[in-house]
Order: structure tokens, then C-alpha cells, then sequence
């Protein structure tokens, strides 16, 4: 057994946990949340600087805590990288300075972008990519981040024309940082940059084009779990990072989803559901992402999902707390929204930066639908919470159509699972079996074991054939009328939050 050491920097926070590659046990682990600007109306922006020193910090005093355990920081053998995708910087490869703030993966600054774009494909239709990249021509991906960056940043033009410039999402950021200098990234990375022709496993050089993106800048494409580099100083100098993966693909390894047909669900500032469909690429027909979700080895297959992105998650439980101060903090949700049994008729669709599948409307905005005198803030909360559970139905509706088969349960983890009253609300939403993972770190260790199998330390069938994480089991309670009754509620209430922004 050897320990694994894994990054786990997301939206909300960074961490670095220290894994036992045999029993997925986190031995030791630091966590630091950060800082997130809005600079302007659905704008979201974070430090590039900020994601490595917390990132330096979090692997610091982790190893302190496994030396004063008594333990060998020499059983560390390898470092994998996961990380909040789509998050786009561009910094300058002479002075390792970054050029512009990370435009993090929520913000919709591009929405006109978009919309201009689009009207220059041959039938003025936002998916005429999906059959190269998977993906439809929206904010949330990195390609449209890094046209805003050159076209309205004169650092970033100038770096570009002085061959200065390198670009790469938060996982090609901090491995180019800590090994000083290595350019690269992964396959499950790439495919989220809508840069990436998914089939041919290489930049696209027409998408490039088309988005105006130098292919000089981008970074060169991995496979998920290989020796990328070495780490050039701190507790871990020349501990080898050797695997990567986006934080969603990450989950799905973690939650051990690695045949087709299996699926999870993960509740972070957002809520993702991946579900692996074999090495085919489905082409989504109902508003669904077709992505990457991992490649074990550079001689290893390439693994595709079927994606559901939810932009509402645990960020309108910081809402709640930051903005309106209705709660202190955030675990206060579960204690308001149980004293009431119901929402009693209000729906909250918390879309502050738009909404995805299935609608991929940039310009939606937040709406509370059904307030009466007799609504209290209880009412409001659980409301909030209802939100993530009926978005996860509508993306589970849309993979069960496009895979052609129904699930039969979800798996699910990420920080707002440890909310009981919303995973049961889920089941009954859903009207199926939840079951949330025994170990709360799913997505660390997802990275933990690329970088194991990346040093040859655990074999790719070994984990396949590992018993899973998953553990509580939350069984639905609803009636199917209730359910769908609801679900046409809140189909309402997002009818009413489309098209807002100007
Ligand atoms: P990320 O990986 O996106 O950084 P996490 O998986 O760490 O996010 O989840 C953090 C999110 O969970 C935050 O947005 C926070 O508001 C939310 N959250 C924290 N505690 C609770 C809770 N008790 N109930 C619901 N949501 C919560």
C-alpha cells in the first residue's frame, strides 16, 4: 500500500487530502475556502494567484500533520490534480504571472458572445459543434472565456502576439506552477473547452478558428492518469503528479462509476450528474453534454459521459447566508427548511448566472414564484433546496431519454449531501433510490486513484472490480401524481426565470 496524495481545487474551497491507496481512507487532509469576486451582474471571478497559494498551503500543512503522525512523508509517491473545470486562465509563460483574473465556469459575461457567435454558424443554431466538441455554443465553456480575455484585455492580446501567452483551465494552472513549467492537461479537461474535437482526442484546429482561440496557447492533451511531472519545492519536492481529471469526472471515478450504464450526482456549488456510457459517444438529442470522463493510461480506452449541468446548487445557501443573512451558516438550512412540511406552494428557481440542461439560457435570472402572506423565510429555504432536487429530475429525465434506459438508482455525494431532509427530498422527487457515498471525498479520491494507477501502483481492473463507496440509502416516499404535479410547477416557475437579462 503506498499513500496518494490528491488536490481537490474547486468553486467553493481548496483542498489536499492524503489517501491510503488501498482503503480509500483519508489519513490526513486541510481545506481553505476561498474567495469568489462579482464584479459585475453574472460576472464571477477568482485569483489565479489565490487557487496555488491555498493550493501550497493545503499540501503544507497536510504533510505537517503526517510527520507529527510519525509517518514517512517518502510514502507519498504521487499527486493527482482535480479541479473546478471550464475556470480559464491565461497567464504569461516569461513571468509566470497570471494576465487577468480566472473567469470561473459560472459566469455568463459571454452571453452576448455567445449569441453572436452562433448567428455565424450556417443555420444560426447554438449546438453545430456538438458532433466535434459535445458541447453547445454557451458562457460556460472556456473557449468563449478566453475570446472575452483577448478581445477586451490588452495584457492578454499582447502576451498572445508576443507569443507570450499560455492558457489552461485550473488543473494546467497549477501543474505548470508547481512542476514549474509543464504545459498540459487531461483528456476530461479538454473536453470542456469546447476547443476539444472529442472523437479525435485533439484540438480542434476549425473550432479554434472559429472561436478565435491560438492553438499556440493551449496546452498539450493527456491521457488521465500518466507521470505529467515532478513538484519542484515544498514538503512534496519530487513527489510526481500523475493523475488529472475535472472535478465531475473525478466524482464519477471516485463514486467507481466505470462501466457504462452507471451514474452519480454531485452537489457542490453547482450539481452535476454524470452518467458513463462505454467507450460510445452519445450525441445528446435532449439538452445533455457529451464529454469525456476519463482515460486510465495513455494505452487505456477513452470513457465518455452523458452530462447533466445544474448552475443551481449549495451557491444559493450562500446566498441565503451572505446575502440575505436568513441563515448564520450554511448547515442552519437543514434545521429552518425541516420545520415546515412543505413549501407550501412556493417554488425558487435560483439561476443567478442562468440556467443549463436542459435550457442553456444564459440570460435567466432568479425567480421566487407563489409568495403569499402566509410565507415564512422556512418556506423560502426549503424552497432552495427543492431547487437542486428538481434540477437534478430534469437532468436525470434527459440522460434516461437519450441512453435509452432507465437508471435504477442515483449515486450521490459532494458538500450539500450531508443534508439528509434535501437527499430524501431528492428521493421523492426522483422517485428512486438515492445513495450517498460512505466517503464524503469522492471527488479527491477520484484524482487519488488516476495518480495511483498513473505510477503503476493500482491496476485500472483492480479498482474496477473494487467494492463502491456508496452506503445510506434514501428511499423515496412520494406518489408519482404528487411527484409530476410538482415537477409541472416548477416547470412554471423556469418558464419564468428564461430570457430575464437584458
Ligand atoms: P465545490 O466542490 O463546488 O467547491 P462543495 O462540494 O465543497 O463545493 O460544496 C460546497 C457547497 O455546499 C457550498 O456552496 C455550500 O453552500 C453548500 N453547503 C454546505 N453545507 C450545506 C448544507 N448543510 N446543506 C446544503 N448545502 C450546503
Amino acid at each position: 500500500m503506498v499513500l496518494i496524495g490528491s488536490i481537490d481545487q474547486g468553486t467553493s474551497s481548496t483542498r489536499f487530502f492524503i489517501f491510503e491507496s488501498d482503503t480509500a481512507q483519508v489519513l490526513f487532509h486541510h481545506q481553505i475556502e476561498l474567495k469568489q469576486s462579482f464584479p459585475h451582474n453574472g460576472w464571477v471571478e477568482m485569483d489565479p494567484k489565490e487557487l496555488l497559494s491555498t493550493t501550497q498551503e493545503c499540501i503544507e500543512v497536510t504533510c505537517k500533520k503526517l510527520v507529527e503522525s510519525g509517518k514517512s512523508l517518502s510514502d507519498v509517491k504521487a499527486v493527482g490534480v482535480t479541479n473546478q473545470r471550464e475556470t480559464s486562465i491565461v497567464w504569461d509563460k516569461v513571468t509566470g504571472e497570471p494576465l487577468f483574473n480566472a473567469i470561473v465556469w459560472l459566469d455568463a459575461r459571454t452571453a452576448d458572445l455567445a449569441e453572436q457567435l452562433t448567428k455565424k454558424t450556417p443555420n444560426n443554431n447554438k449546438d453545430h459543434f456538438r458532433s466535434i466538441a459535445g458541447l453547445p455554443i454557451h458562457p460556460y465553456f472556456s473557449a468563449l472565456k478566453v475570446k472575452w480575455m483577448i478581445d477586451n484585455v490588452p495584457e492578454v492580446k499582447n502576451a498572445v502576439d508576443q507569443d507570450r501567452a499560455l492558457f489552461g483551465n485550473v488543473d494546467s494552472w497549477l501543474i505548470w506552477k508547481l512542476t514549474g513549467g509543464t504545459h498540459v492537461t487531461d483528456v476530461s479537461n479538454a473536453s470542456r473547452t469546447l476547443l476539444f474535437d472529442i472523437a479525435k482526442r485533439q484540438w480542434s484546429a476549425e473550432l479554434c478558428d472559429f472561436f478565435g482561440v491560438p492553438m499556440g496557447i493551449l496546452p498539450k492533451i493527456c491521457s488521465s492518469a500518466e507521470v505529467y511531472g515532478s513538484i519542484k519545492d515544498g514538503a512534496l519536492k519530487d513527489v510526481v503528479i500523475s493523475g488529472c481529471l475535472g472535478d465531475q469526472q473525478s466524482a464519477l471515478v471516485g463514486q467507481n462509476c466505470v462501466a457504462a450504464g452507471m451514474a452519480k450526482n454531485t452537489y457542490g456549488t453547482g450539481a452535476f450528474m454524470l452518467c458513463n456510457t462505454g467507450t460510445d459517444m452519445i450525441v445528446s438529442k435532449s439538452g445533455l453534454l457529451t464529454t469525456v470522463a476519463f482515460q486510465l493510461g495513455a494505452e487505456e480506452p477513452v470513457f465518455y459521459a452523458l452530462e447533466g449541468s445544474g448552475s443551481i446548487g449549495g451557491t444559493v445557501v450562500r446566498w441565503l447566508r451572505d446575502n440575505l443573512g436568513i441563515i448564520n451558516a450554511s448547515d442552519d438550512v437543514e434545521s429552518l427548511a425541516q420545520l415546515v412540511d412543505t413549501t407550501s406552494g412556493v417554488y425558487f428557481v435560483p439561476c443567478f448566472t442562468g440556467l443549463y440542461t436542459p435550457y442553456w439560457d444564459p440570460k435567466a435570472r432568479g425567480t421566487i414564484c407563489g409568495l403569499t402572506q402566509f410565507t415564512t423565510k422556512e418556506h423560502i429555504v426549503r424552497a432552495a433546496l427543492e431547487a437542486s432536487c428538481f434540477q437534478t429530475r430534469e437532468m436525470l429525465d434527459a440522460i434516461q431519454q437519450d441512453f435509452g434506459k432507465k437508471l435504477q438508482l442515483l449515486k450521490v455525494d459532494g458538500g450539500m449531501t450531508k443534508n439528509a431532509l434535501l437527499m430524501q427530498m431528492q428521493a421523492d422527487i426522483l422517485g428512486f433510490d438515492v445513495v450517498r457515498a460512505n466517503m464524503p471525498e469522492v471527488t479527491g479520491w477520484g484524482a487519488a486513484v488516476a495518480a495511483a494507477i498513473g505510477i503503476g501502483a493500482l491496476k485500472v481492473s483492480d479498482y474496477c472490480n473494487r467494492s463502491d463507496t456508496s452506503a445510506q440509502v434514501f428511499h423515496s416516499t412520494s406518489e408519482q401524481h404528487t411527484r409530476e404535479e410538482k415537477l409541472k410547477q416548477w416547470k412554471n416557475a423556469v418558464q419564468r426565470s428564461l430570457a430575464w437579462a437584458t
